[in-house]
């Protein structure tokens, strides 16, 4: 592909709202999003610290120091590489980093899966079940805020757009990803900006497009190299325009899960050997609910021959690594992985040439790592940590922002990241 095509790609994701209709113009203010719980910091939270959770999706581990991400790479504190929980998906992982819990332990135990309880399925793109509160267990960080009478801000997370506990982040966004990263940016700083009492401690910001030309693309693409260097310059804006304003704030960078190559001859059809009818959620991993022992045991029995493609699980026999609970309803009977570069797919839409994915189990697939990068007033500069598990994000933002959690209801823990601690 020509390069000016590339960028024409590339900057076209950047700035695609700029024309959107539901936006606002650019000389208008953008509104501060919706105040559902309007509580102001008590005095004990005015004197705390500031956190800016900044998520990159699919930001692979490998991608700054492979295409030269220098603001990125000049962060205080940084991690060889972070370590997604299973499965590298973007809304178990996301709620994974804002609760401390495992997909199995947070309600999210995939992209997709089925909810008996509801006889529904969760679907990332169902606007209903991704705002039903009930789909989310934990005490993510904003509901934790708001229970220490802190101010909380999201431009975009998952689990942000649904009342959890009664609670929505102080002030936040429906998802729309054509919302330009300039907007995004802009909307911290002016968050920053308020009155030290309505002023949010804890922001949390995303940004896709890593994971947009990740998937279309692929990780050595020159489309990728493109889109790590551009978000690389919005988080060089962002922080100098957190420098200009002379507050303790701490920007923590990190990314969901990675990316790898699929190949077209690597695809494998559920629907060749899933009878229809059946309940299945798709997503990594493809999971098969039914109350049939004898339909499972059969369907155990003839999936589990082939080894060389995929790995077939009962759910009574998951391994403890995928930490998914043999009682939890939504996960499904059989647990079905595919193998690294090897993915699902449905006769009738053929999957695009050097496209890749994600959701493998991390174990078995190193690419599926994440990055860590933080700087600001808790960190030692040029500090550095080996691989650690993305369930310690949590303890560690609560930690700076000096709330207190109960450490034995999650699953996560500060320890791994002392060393990078003022
Ligand atoms: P996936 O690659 O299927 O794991 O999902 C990544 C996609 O999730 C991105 O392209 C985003 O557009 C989308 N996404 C991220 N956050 C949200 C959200 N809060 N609501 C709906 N979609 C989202
Ligand atoms: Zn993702
Ligand atoms: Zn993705």
């Amino acid at each position: 592909m020509k390069n000016s095509v590339v960028l024409g790609f590339v900057f076209g994701l950047l700035t695609a709202c700029v024309s959107d209709k539901s936006a606002p113009s650019s000389t208008q203010e953008y509104p501060a999003g919706e105040i559902v719980n309007a509580i102001n910091n008590s005095d004990k939270s005015l004197d705390k610290p500031y956190v800016i959770l900044v998520s990159i999706d699919g930001f692979r581990y490998d991608y700054a120091q492979r295409y030269g991400a220098e603001n990125l790479l000049s962060f205080d504190a940084k991690a060889t590489k972070m370590i997604p929980s299973f499965p590298s998906k973007t809304f178990p992982n996301h709620y994974t980093l804002v609760t401390g819990l495992y997909p199995g332990h947070n309600g999210l135990v995939s992209n997709e899966f089925y909810n008996p309880e509801l006889n529904e399925l969760y679907q990332i793109s169902n606007r209903a079940v991704v705002e039903n509160g009930a789909y989310y267990k934990g005490t993510p960080l904003w509901v934790l805020a708001h229970q220490n009478q802190m101010v909380s801000a999201s431009m975009f997370w998952v689990g942000s757009e649904a009342k959890i506990q009664g609670v929505y982040p102080t002030y936040h966004f429906k998802y729309n990803g054509s919302v330009s990263y300039d907007k995004r940016v802009n909307q911290t700083i002016k968050w920053l900006q308020m009155p030290e009492k309505t002023r949010p401690h804890l922001i949390t910001l995303y940004f896709s497009i890593t994971d947009d030309v990740g998937h279309d693309f692929g990780p050595d693409s020159p489309e990728i190299e493109l889109a790590v260097k551009s978000i690389d310059a919005t988080i060089g804006t962002l922080l100098e325009k957190i420098s200009a304003l002379n507050l303790p704030v701490n920007v923590i960078v990190v990314s969901d899960h990675g990316m790898v190559e699929v190949r077209r001859d690597s695809v494998i059809y559920p629907e060749d050997f899933i009878p229809a009818g059946t309940t299945v959620s798709k997503s990594f991993p493809l999971m098969v609910y039914s109350d049939d022992s004898v339909f499972i045991d059969s369907m155990y029995t003839s999936l589990s021959t082939d080894t060389s493609m995929y790995h077939t699980y009962l759910k009574s026999d998951l391994p403890p690594r995928f930490h998914y609970r043999a009682t939890d309803p939504r996960v499904g009977e059989l647990v079905v992985m595919p193998k690294p570069n090897f993915t699902f797919g449905e006769h009738s839409s053929p999957k695009k040439e050097g496209s890749s994915t994600h959701g493998y189990d991390p174990a078995d697939c190193p690419n599926m790592g994440a990055v860590f990068f933080a700087s600001g007033p808790a960190f030692i500069h040029n500090s550095k940590i080996d691989s650690f598990e993305n369930v310690d994000v949590y303890p560690l933002v609560s930690h700076i922002l000096k709330i207190e959690y109960e450490a034995d209801s999650i699953d996560g823990s500060i320890s791994s990241l002392q060393k990078i601690l003022k």
